[in-house]
């Protein structure tokens, strides 16, 4: 019989044997895997130590964790006995029992009951055992509990540092918050990105969902939300049922102690983690709250990182100035839904390095967003509309249904028949586009439809071209023309024919124009057209026209030995991309040095459009080599989009008008109101004029009365090897046949 201060058996006395007894309990209850053990086992073995018939663990709103209670005793049982400090109990079954209790903790809200049959009380030497091991129950659950918080904090840590998905790592905040502190429920709630509306519920435990849907739309939370966000502290509401502004849906769930937590992520609040219990008296203890903190700074981290991501993503995925999806994302989504079949649509601004060049790239930049406007207008929401670069858009449409393509095309195109209203003026800017369907997961519909863009570029812009496998042969040999032209000038298979420009009063032939051939091994004679825009862009375009400046200068030098005392001129083109090179000066320069050539016998064709594409550093340009002492001709008259404003800013010695003019002139009304214009213009300017291609007696003839200066055509010299020409200058002045 348990009986106050006698010595055991052992032989020790008490102190020393209790020291000893309390050492093991301690050791038995930390040895526990967990705390809910650690409480069972440890109030078992408590109530064995100290020979209590009966014993439990009691907390205000806590299941309480009994031993020996008798069978139906109510629950309200332990909370009478926790009531007892020190007495007597009388217990159905058991009749008189001495009652005690001792505390867990410091804050003396939870303790360790004990009632033994009988009426003798229990010692002061059972108390001091009863109080070290109640100590020891509330150490070693805590101390377990604490460990299983951390194994939870680094299980969400390394989901953070993985980049696991979001949800997955808020979900197992909010459960590890609810189960770490024991509550009967836990919300995440963030903000709206844009701090407007309620916040929504990321995570949640213990609530039923019409309660979770009612709380998002209600404003209450939103307000206790605010709360925390703004104080930037914990808001604890022991009464919750009381609290005059609270949210109805969680009183109507029976929550009575509501904690709020703020969340920071990346120094702002931007979401709260609420954490409940519904049992009356339940109150959250400091560990507890501590445990609810830590949790938030760990949510905290998990959205700071996860908008990182997100924000990281979208960029990696998006072009920062029209906002669309960019080539990356296309590539991606493209891959995902090629295998139901696909239309590609690629689409390039016409003529847009010309705006962006003239007028300033903030305005080739306003276009370009008013562009993806236009095109996401004509597609439909799941189709992907995307910036790939520059002045490249792409839709991908999920139908293999070639109709589909036409339809969204042909209304792009129309779209870009209006001017776009843009830093005060309108602007008029087509596109090119081209279209790939593609059934078959070994298509490359985006390559096909680049491929099919080029050839409605080259056919004049502004409309649509379905791809064909024939695109793709002519590609390779434009890719085969740019890697074999710089042999073809080594090995000779590149030659100038010159055609002769005629002084159409005297008949005798003033000038030459040289015009490039290749002579290819395999595919025979190919025209300028055939492999000129092949290599346009490509260093190769530097080793052509050195190549045919240099070779065209030594043929007038050599027709000048054989024919002493004429000065014929050579005229040379040159493209954009020549033109706009920035060595063009000194190429040129060096190249009269090189030859002997007198600069005022070179003269330099440069079309319309090659000036229109930048006019400032065309200006400069003209003028620099204007200075060396050559000549410069607009090629094409009339085709291009140069103003007759801007022409009068540049040195031209020559108007070659195109052959579309000349043509006219050739039928049954001819329109010569504007080639007189244009002659009148040249006249009064001081520029000489040159009509091209005049095939025909009639338009010769009217030509001369017109009062032409010069004139090229196949009806005055078709271009030819530079002996026969040599044989034309020399019969001065040959009869032209009238
Ligand atoms: P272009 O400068 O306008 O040259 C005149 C073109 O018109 C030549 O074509 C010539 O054969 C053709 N032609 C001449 N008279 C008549 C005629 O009466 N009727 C018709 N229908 N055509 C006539 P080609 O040789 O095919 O050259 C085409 C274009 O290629 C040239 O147009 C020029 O822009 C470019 N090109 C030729 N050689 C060179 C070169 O060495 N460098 C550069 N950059 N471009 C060149
Ligand atoms: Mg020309
Ligand atoms: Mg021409």
């Amino acid at each position: 019989m348990p009986s106050g201060d006698t010595t055991p058996a052992t032989g020790l006395d008490p102190s020393a044997f209790a020291g000893q007894q309390l050492a093991e309990f301690m050791s038995f209850v930390t040895g526990q895997p967990d705390p809910e053990l650690a409480i069972r086992r440890g109030v078992e073995r408590a109530a064995e130590v100290i020979e209590a018939e009966v014993a439990c663990i009691f907390r205000a709103g806590v299941e309480p964790v009994t031993i020996g209670f008798p069978a139906n005793s109510s629950p309200a049982l332990a909370a009478r006995l926790a009531g007892v400090e020190r007495g007597s109990v009388q217990l159905p079954g058991l009749g008189d029992c001495a009652v005690t209790r001792e505390p867990l903790g410091e804050d003396r809200r939870e303790w360790l009951v004990v009632a033994r049959m009988g009426t003798a009380d229990f010692s002061l030497a059972d108390q001091d055992l009863l109080r070290g091991m109640a100590r020891a129950i509330g150490l070693a659950r805590d101390m377990l509990a604490r460990r299983r918080l951390l194994e939870c904090l680094s299980e969400i840590q390394r989901r953070i540092a993985r980049r696991d998905v979001i949800d997955e790592i808020v979900r197992l905040i909010v459960d590890g918050g609810t189960e770490l502190t024991g509550s009967d429920m836990v919300l995440l709630l963030q903000a709206e990105e844009d701090g407007q509306g309620p916040p929504r519920v990321r995570a949640s435990t213990g609530l039923r969902l019409d309660a979770l849907a009612s709380l998002e739309s209600g404003g209450q939370v939103a307000r206790m939300t605010d709360r925390a966000q703004r104080d930037s502290r914990m808001v604890v509401i022991e009464d919750y049922q009381t609290e005059l502004t609270g949210a109805p849906e969680l009183k109507a769930e029976g929550i009575r102690s509501l904690v709020a937590v703020p969340v920071r992520a990346d120094d702002s609040v931007s979401a709260v983690l609420l954490a409940g219990t519904r049992a009356a008296e339940r109150r959250y203890s400091d560990s507890e709250l501590d445990a609810l903190r830590t949790f938030a700074e760990h949510a905290g981290m998990a959205l700071a990182d996860a908008e990182l991501v997100a924000d990281t993503r979208f960029r990696s995925l998006h072009d920062a100035l029209t906002g669309l999806p960019n080539r990356t994302y296309l590539a991606e989504r493209l891959d995902k839904v090629r295998a139901g079949g696909v239309s590609v649509l690629f689409i390039d601004l016409d003529g847009f390095k010309r705006i962006n060049d003239s007028l300033g790239h903030g305005t080739g930049d306003q276009l370009l967003v008013a562009a993806a406007q236009r095109i996401t207008q004509c597609v439909r929401a799941e189709d992907t509309a995307a910036r790939l670069g520059g002045d490249e858009f792409a839709v991908l449409i999920e139908t293999s249904d070639e109709r589909v393509g036409q339809r969204v095309a042909r209304h792009i195109l129309a779209e870009f028949e209006r001017p776009f209203p843009i830093a005060g003026r309108d602007l008029v800017v087509r596109a090119s586009v081209g279209l790939a369907v593609s059934q078959c997961p070994d298509d490359d519909p985006l390559a096909d439809s680049d491929l099919a863009m080029y050839e409605a570029k080259s056919a004049g812009g502004g409309q649509l071209s379905a791809f064909a496998p024939t695109m793709r042969k002519r590609a390779q040999q434009r890719l085969d023309m740019e890697t074999q032209l710089p042999l073809a000038a080594a090995n000779g298979e590149l030659f100038l024919e010159y055609q002769p420009i005629r002084d159409l009063r005297t008949g005798s032939v003033v000038m030459a124009e040289a015009l490039i051939r290749w002579a290819h091994p395999e595919r025979g004679r190919l025209a300028p057209s055939d492999f000129l825009p092949a290599v346009e862009g490509t260093n190769q375009i530097t080793t052509l026209r050195r190549w045919v400046l240099e070779t065209a200068c030594r043929q007038v030098v050599a027709w000048q030995e054989r024919a002493p005392g004429l000065s014929p001129r050579v005229t040379v083109n040159l493209s954009a991309v020549e033109l706009h090179s920035f060595d063009v000066v000194d190429a040129v320069a060096s190249t009269l040095g090189a030859t002997g050539l007198p600069a005022g016998q070179l003269v330099l064709e440069l079309t319309e459009t090659a000036l229109a594409e930048s006019l400032e550093r065309a200006a400069d340009s003209l003028t620099a080599l204007r200075s060396l002492g050559v000549l410069l001709a607009i090629d094409d008259f009339g085709t291009g989009y140069c103003s007759l404003q801007y022409l009068k800013q540049f040195p031209i010695d020559y108007l070659k008008v195109a052959e579309t003019f000349i043509a006219d002139l050739s039928g049954p009304s001819p329109d010569l109101r504007m080639f007189r214009a244009i002659a009148g213009l040249g006249a009064s300017w001081g520029i000489e004029v040159v009509a091209e291609g005049i095939e025909q007696e009639s338009q010769l003839s009217l030509l001369r009365e017109l009062g032409c200066e010069y004139g090229q055509g196949f009806m005055l010299g078709r271009p030819m090897h530079a002996d026969a020409l040599a044989r034309s200058l020399s019969a001065r002045a040959e009869i032209v046949r009238t």
